[in-house]
C-alpha cells in the first residue's frame, strides 16, 4: 500500500514541475498554456484513478483530486471544465457504483472553485492554503460519506485508512500550493531585480543626455514662438511652425521623464492627494474632451496626505491618466474614473479606463524600459511612473482585461494627520 501511495504522489507532482520548467518559460499563448495545462492534468487525473490504493473490500482511493483542484485554483474556467469532464467520463468508463458519489461531488465542487476562483487568484498565500485545505477537506468528507451511502456493503473497518488518506490529500496539497507560490514568488523577484537593473542603466544614460540636449531645445522653441507671431507669416509657414512647437513639446516631456529617472536629490514634502489631483484634472480635462473621453474625478471628503516630491507625483498620475486617454482613443470612446481611497494606513488612487485593456503578456511587460505598442510611444511613462511610486515607498497594482479596460491602483503609506 505505501508503494501506491508513494507512486500517486509521485505523479501529482509533475504538473507542478512541467509548469515550472516548460509551459511557463517555452509558452507564451495563454490558449497554448491552458490546452497543455489542461491535458497535463488530464494525464495525471487517468494516471491516479488507474492505479488507486486499494482498501479492504470495494475501498479504494486515489489522489486524482489534488491535480483536478489545482487545474482548476490556477487554470481558471476553460482548464477546470475540461479536467472535470476529463475526470467524470473517465469514472463513468470504469463503472461501478461508486460513479454517483463522483458525479454528485465533483461537479458541485468545481462550480464553487470556479465561482471563487477570482478570490483565490487574489489573496495571500496564508489565505491560499486555508482555501485549498477548506475545500479539499469538503470534497474528500464528501466522498467518503456518500461512499458508504450508495455503497451499503463497504466496510467501517477502512474507515481509519480512508481517514488517513483524506489527510495526506489535505497535506499534499498544502505542499503543492506552497511550493508553487514559492516558485512564483522567486521567478517575480527575479523579473523585479532584471528590470531594475534596466532602469539604472537607462538613468545613468539620461543623466548624460537629458541636459544637454535640453538647453538647444529651449533656444529654438523661443525663437519659433517668437516667429509663430511674426504678422508677415503665411497662414502655412504659421502651420510649419506650429507643428515644430508641438513637436519640441513632445521631445521636452520625454526628455523630462528620462531627467526624473536620473535626479535622486529632490525636495520632499507633505502632499495634499486631493489638492494634487485637482491640479492634474485642470491640467488634462481639455486634453481628455479633445479626445472623447469622459474624465470623472471623485473627490472624497477626508484628507489624505502622504510624502513625495511635488512635481514628480503630478508627473505619474500624468503619464497614467494619458495612457488611458490613449487607450481609448485607439478603442473610439470611453470614460476615465479617477478615486481616491483609503485602505488600512495607505492611500489609494484608482485610475479606471474602460480602453483597450492589455493580454497578460503585455501586462508582464508593463514597466520596462522602452516597452510600447504604440507608433509613436516612448515606453517610458510606466517605468518612469513605477520608479517614481517605488521612492515613495508606495507601489503600484494593475488589474486589466484585453477589450474590456484596466485600473491601475497607486498606493502611498499615509503621513499622520490624514482623516
Ligand atoms: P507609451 O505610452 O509611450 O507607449 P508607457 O510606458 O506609458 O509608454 O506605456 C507602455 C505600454 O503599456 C503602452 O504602449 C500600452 O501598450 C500599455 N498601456 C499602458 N497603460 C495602458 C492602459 N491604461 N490601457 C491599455 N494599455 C496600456
Ligand atoms: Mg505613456
Amino acid at each position: 500500500m505505501i508503494k501506491e501511495i508513494l507512486f500517486q504522489v509521485i505523479v501529482i507532482i509533475f504538473p507542478l514541475l512541467f509548469h515550472h520548467s516548460y509551459i511557463k518559460k517555452k509558452i507564451s499563448n495563454i490558449f497554448a498554456q491552458r490546452f497543455i495545462t489542461a491535458a497535463v492534468c488530464s494525464i495525471v487525473i487517468v494516471i491516479c484513478m488507474t492505479y488507486p490504493v486499494v482498501i479492504g473490500k470495494g475501498g479504494i482511493y486515489d489522489l486524482r483530486s489534488i491535480p483536478w483542484m489545482l487545474s482548476i485554483m490556477y487554470g481558471g474556467g476553460w482548464v477546470g471544465i475540461a479536467t472535470t469532464i476529463v475526470l467524470c467520463s473517465f469514472r463513468y468508463w470504469l463503472g461501478g457504483i461508486g460513479m454517483y458519489t463522483v458525479f454528485i461531488v465533483y461537479p458541485l465542487t468545481a462550480v464553487f472553485l470556479l465561482l471563487t476562483n477570482n478570490y483565490f487568484i487574489r489573496v495571500n498565500l496564508v489565505k491560499k492554503i486555508q482555501y485549498g485545505i477548506a475545500v479539499s477537506s469538503f470534497n474528500i468528507v464528501a466522498i467518503i460519506c456518500l461512499s458508504y451511502v450508495f455503497i451499503p456493503d463497504m466496510s467501517y473497518q477502512s474507515l481509519p485508512f480512508f481517514i488517513f488518506l483524506a489527510f495526506l490529500t489535505v497535506l499534499t496539497l498544502w505542499c503543492y500550493i506552497w511550493i508553487r507560490e514559492y516558485i512564483d514568488e522567486h521567478d517575480r523577484l527575479h523579473l523585479e531585480v532584471q528590470r531594475t537593473e534596466k532602469i539604472h542603466i537607462v538613468g545613468q544614460l539620461a543623466a548624460s543626455v537629458a541636459h544637454e540636449v535640453r538647453n538647444p531645445l529651449t533656444t529654438v522653441k523661443g525663437f519659433l514662438q517668437m516667429l509663430s507671431q511674426d504678422s508677415h507669416l503665411s497662414s502655412e509657414h504659421k502651420y510649419y511652425v506650429s507643428i515644430s512647437l508641438e513637436e519640441i513639446n513632445r521631445a521636452n516631456s520625454i526628455i523630462q521623464d528620462y531627467l526624473s529617472l536620473a535626479k535622486t536629490d529632490v525636495h520632499i514634502e507633505r502632499l495634499n492627494i486631493a489638492e494634487e489631483i485637482l491640479f492634474i484634472q485642470k491640467s488634462v480635462s481639455f486634453y481628455a474632451a479633445l479626445h472623447n473621453v469622459l474624465l470623472n474625478f471623485h473627490h472624497p471628503a477626508f484628507k489624505l496626505f502622504v510624502k513625495g516630491n511635488r512635481e514628480k507625483f503630478r508627473q505619474v498620475l500624468l503619464n497614467l491618466i494619458k495612457n488611458s486617454v490613449e487607450a481609448i482613443q485607439q478603442k473610439g470612446k470611453g470614460k476615465i474614473n479617477v478615486r481616491i481611497l483609503k485602505k488600512d494606513k495607505q492611500a489609494v488612487i484608482e485610475i479606471e479606463d474602460d480602453g483597450i485593456g492589455m493580454s497578460p503578456e503585455e501586462l508582464q511587460r508593463l514597466g520596462l524600459p522602452f516597452y510600447s505598442t504604440k507608433e509613436s510611444g516612448t515606453g517610458l511613462g510606466t517605468m518612469v511612473s513605477y520608479k517614481i511610486i517605488e521612492s515613495m515607498h508606495g507601489e503600484i497594482k494593475v488589474i486589466s482585461k484585453k477589450g474590456k479596460g484596466t485600473c491601475f491602483s497607486i498606493l502611498l503609506p499615509l503621513e499622520p494627520g490624514s482623516e
